[in-house]
């Protein structure tokens, strides 16, 4: 994989209190101990995204800079990029009409998540130097997908419909010519094992499955003859691999084990960063710490998946997007099965000495990280407001 330079990257987003406890895994702050995992925040892709996009406004200084919609999952480093002068052609800061107007002097910035065909085919057409940051991960379910759509097979995707990278997979199939089903969980993967153990019928599985699940045209006895799963690498890995091993079952009770070699594949695409974080955050809420809070964007994909690693553990767990989520009372933060944003009260536990693990997905910076222990640490009366 390429080399790049994120220092500069990592002199802005950096935090020494995270530095110091990076370096000692734990420190005692009075009566409070906070735990940090021996993996967390930005990972290699958002390291180097972030160098490409610095490199471009330096190269491309001058010229207009735009982001498609966000570079990652973080409402603090989208941010910093608007404040930079970077613009944006989707999204909450979008200019209006701003795709029309695109020309030879723009310069736009593919995400570390990549983009649908589409967009890139709209971009080659309006004559823009694109910078692509696409992720090396991200590329390794693409060349799986081509690969199955050569051979005749439908991906199945475990993945998040509206996430940029499951998007993007699925734009590169349909565009291909091939088929795709998506399930963002173990549930939603079951009524395509009873189809295809032939439980269900045809009208029943599109009933079951969520609307855009599927590709145009998707015709389940004849597109499941023949199935390759693969997953959006930042999913959680014991969900991926259990619904791997369920449309494997069900395919060897439908062809007999002899014929899965025909009609089953299953390719592991979890990024190395997603795993390490996950199975580190696993390691310290195995710990049983009192608390456990999870920092990163509501919308950021393996941020939502280390926050359900804490319910394997039955840790308290709760994903924050920053301290301005935290209170003496209260907490703001998503809520792991309904998705939903809200507040819960009596989060804080008044009992000491009390002992609190963090960690962060990969789009989260160490500075905003940084903030919210500090702002745990005022809350319990160890530090100073
Ligand atoms: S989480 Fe993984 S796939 Fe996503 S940018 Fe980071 S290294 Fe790449």
């Amino acid at each position: 994989m390429s080399s790049f330079d994120a220092t500069e990257v990592r002199l802005t987003w950096r935090s020494t209190l995270v530095e110091r406890l990076r370096e000692a895994g734990s420190l005692q702050f009075g009566q409070v101990e906070i735990v940090l995992p021996r993996s967390f925040g930005f990972c290699w892709g958002v390291d180097r995204a972030l160098a490409m996009v610095e490199e471009a406004r330096r190269e491309h200084a001058g010229r207009p800079l735009w982001l498609i919609s966000s570079i990652i999952h973080n409402p603090r480093v989208n941010e910093d990029l608007r404040a930079k002068g970077v613009r944006f052609l989707r999204g909450e800061h979008a200019d209006a009409g701003a795709w029309e107007r695109l020309g030879a002097l723009d310069v736009v910035i593919v995400p570390a998540f990549s983009a649908p065909v589409e967009d890139l085919m709209r971009l080659e057409a309006r004559g823009v130097t694109v910078v692509d940051t696409t992720c090396p991960w991200v590329i390794k379910p693409h060349k799986r997908t081509l690969k199955y759509v050569k051979e005749g097979f439908t991906t199945v995707i475990h993945g998040t419909l509206g996430h940029e990278e499951t998007e993007a997979t699925c734009s590169l199939i349909a565009h291909e010519g091939g088929h795709f089903v998506v399930v963002d969980s173990l549930e939603q993967a079951l009524p395509l094992a009873r189809f295809l153990e032939g439980e269900l019928d045809a009208d029943g599985l599109r009933a079951a499955l969520p609307e855009r699940a599927c590709s145009i045209g998707f015709d389940p006895s004849r597109d499941l003859a023949r199935v390759g799963v693969i997953n959006q690498t930042t999913m959680l890995a014991r969900e991926s691999r259990a619904i791997g091993d369920r449309l494997r079952a069900a395919l060897a009770k439908r062809d007999g084990e002899a014929g899965l070699e025909e009609s089953f594949r299953d390719f592991d695409t979890i990024c190395r960063a997603t795993q390490d974080n996950q199975d580190a955050a696993r390691a310290i809420a195995e710990q049983s710490p009192d608390l456990f809070l999870v920092v990163g964007g509501y919308d950021s994909s393996n941020t939502k998946n280390l926050a359900r690693v804490g319910d394997d553990a039955g840790v308290p767990a709760y994903h924050i997007e920053g301290p301005h989520c935290l209170d003496v009372e209260s907490v703001r933060h998503r809520d792991r099965v309904s998705g939903r944003i809200g507040e819960t009260q009596g989060w804080l536990p008044s009992r000491r000495p009390l002992r609190v693990a963090f960690t962060a997905g990969a789009s989260t910076p160490d500075a905003l990280l940084g903030e919210v222990i500090a702002r745990l640490l005022q809350l319990c009366g160890e530090i100073e407001n």
